[in-house]
């Protein structure tokens, strides 16, 4: 999608600190991080929110999950921990609507989450 900030990083007329590519799947690291460690990983395809996710998509999403962890192990996160999720819509503070999983560590978390 054109105006998708997410799919112009994907098409590369935005740059981004890419740690991860693939066919499918792309990760780079969040302009604004919240913790030490805080990688974005997200389809290739434009998915606006987890609502518009296709069953015929369902291992698409498995493999951002496998992304998740192998980069947790590169950032030698995976040990102490890491904390991985995808929010959708408003109340969940979805700003980007192309479906994306934060892979954060570094650091302790609290929960429930704010
Ligand atoms: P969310 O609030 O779940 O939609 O998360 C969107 C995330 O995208 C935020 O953590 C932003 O800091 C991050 N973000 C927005 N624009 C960029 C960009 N150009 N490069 C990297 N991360 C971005």
């Amino acid at each position: 999608m054109e105006d998708c900030i997410f799919c112009q990083i994907i098409n590369k007329k935005i740059s981004a600190e890419i740690v991860y590519d693939n066919d499918r799947v792309i990760a780079f690291k969040d302009v604004n991080p919240q913790a030490p460690v805080h990688i974005l990983i997200i389809p290739k395809t434009h998915i606006p929110t987890l609502n518009d996710l296709l069953p015929e998509q369902t291992e698409l999403v498995g493999e951002l999950i496998q992304v998740s962890k192998e980069l947790a192990k590169a950032e030698c996160i995976d040990q102490n921990g890491y904390r991985v999720g995808f929010n959708c819509n408003k109340d969940a503070g979805q700003t980007v609507y192309h479906i994306h999983l934060h892979l954060l560590g570094g650091r302790a978390f609290s929960w429930p989450p704010g």
